[in-house]
């Protein structure tokens, strides 16, 4: 049976309809940037940088052009020998090594827990006691956090710097805590596809070192220090007057977009509960989840997502080739087989997740799925070649 792709009932992302229920609130905030006349580095930058920093209990916030600049500025702030050897898990984003390699430092990937998908805390813990590394870039994946107390606290003892990618887990916590509580600078995103988006590019640095937190001002702007006066090279990074805006805007409705996103994450789990070849991935009972995605694993996982294609239901894959075999990362040495993460990336599948999802469109989602594994057993499926 060839199943062809049904015009789009459930895209993957619908900003459209964020963008309905904001409409009023957000346009006079831009508009007021236009008409002020201040593009960039002005009030509404500095309130966002405030509120940024409240929220997270930091005392520095330094709003720059986007997360991965964030990450690379934190990086830079750590000021680590060329070739230092840095961890960071094989299953995120191109730029959570990119990062790393901006700075001439050298990944180490690491394999993940398959239940959870997070950073395999043993492994961080084993090369921290072994001192096998210089600095640990955490990366808090789908918007689930890693529970960093005890990697930070033994990393701290040891010298090691921690890097929290908190990139998709704004508005998430771990037993009551944001990101940033057990590190030394914390990285957000606010690109289009995160759970807090501009509409462009933007991200920002939290801190409470203030030798980071000041280099980050220096980097984002070609090391300004005022008067014209330049006391290191850096770079153009600055984040817009009008994004700062349309963020701070937004962050008014984090938490009830999260409740519905958390909302429709329950009803996906328990109707996955069980399932004999469908599973969500592990919801750790201390954290606040922010559900920025959600993903399940399934062994047939291509044959799901050309059936719910076919269904008008976009998907996506985070991630498809684990960095460790990205090519950009492959010449970084000799890295291991990671086997955790080489399966996630033939299981795993990202479904359609936002605030703005009817109830009609979840239940479309999870009737697809749970009739695609009904029609034909798994097993029947796996040698099938189209
Ligand atoms: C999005 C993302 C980044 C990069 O953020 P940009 O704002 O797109 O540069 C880094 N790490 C992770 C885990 C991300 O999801």
């Amino acid at each position: 049976m060839a199943e062809t792709q049904a015009p789009v009932r459930v895209p993957f992302m619908r900003t459209d309809r964020q963008f309905a229920a904001i409409r009023d609130a957000a346009t006079a905030a831009m508009l007021s940037v236009l008409e002020s006349g201040r593009a960039l580095q002005g009030p509404a930058t500095e309130r966002l940088e405030a509120r940024l920093a409240r929220m997270h209990n930091l005392k520095h916030a330094v709003a720059v052009n986007s997360g991965t600049d964030a990450l690379i500025f934190a990086l830079v702030g750590l000021d680590l020998p060329e070739g230092s050897p840095v961890a960071v898990p094989a299953l995120s984003f191109i730029a959570s090594a990119s990062a790393i390699l901006h700075v001439r430092c050298r990944p180490v990937f690491l394999d993940v827990d398959p239940e959870t998908m997070l950073m395999d805390a043993g492994a961080v813990l084993d090369l921290i006691d072994r001192r096998a590394v210089r600095a640990i870039v955490a990366v808090h994946l789908y918007g689930q956090m890693l529970d960093l107390e005890e990697i930070g606290r033994r990393a701290r003892e040891r010298g090691i710097a921690v890097i929290e990618d908190a990139a998709q887990a704004l508005g998430s916590s771990c037993r009551g805590r944001p990101p940033g509580a057990h590190s030394d600078a914390t990285c957000l995103s606010f690109d289009p596809t995160k759970v807090i988006g501009a509409c462009g590019s933007g991200g920002a640095l939290l801190t409470n070192d203030p030798r980071i937190a000041e280099s980050a001002r220096l980097l984002r702007y070609h090391g300004h220090a005022g008067n014209r006066v330049y006391t290191r090279v850096g770079f153009n990074s600055q984040m817009d007057e009008i994004q700062a805006a349309l963020i701070d805007v937004k962050l008014d409705h984090l938490e009830e977009w999260q409740a519905a996103r958390a909302a429709i994450a329950a009803r996906f789990q328990e109707a996955f509960t069980g399932h004999e070849h469908v599973r969500g991935l592990r919801i750790l009972p201390d954290r606040v989840h922010n559900f920025h995605k959600f993903v399940v694993a399934t062994p047939d996982r291509d044959g799901l997502q050309r059936h719910l294609a076919s269904q008008g239901i976009q998907t996506s894959i985070h991630y498809a080739v684990p960095l460790h075999q990205q090519p950009c990362c492959a010449a970084t040495g000799n890295q291991p087989a990671l086997p955790h993460v080489e399966a996630a990336a033939q299981t795993i599948l990202s479904l359609p997740m936002y605030a703005e999802l009817t109830r009609d469109e979840v239940d479309h989602i999870v009737g697809t799925i749970l009739d695609f594994s009904r029609a034909a057993p798994l097993t029947a499926r796996a040698g099938s070649a189209d």
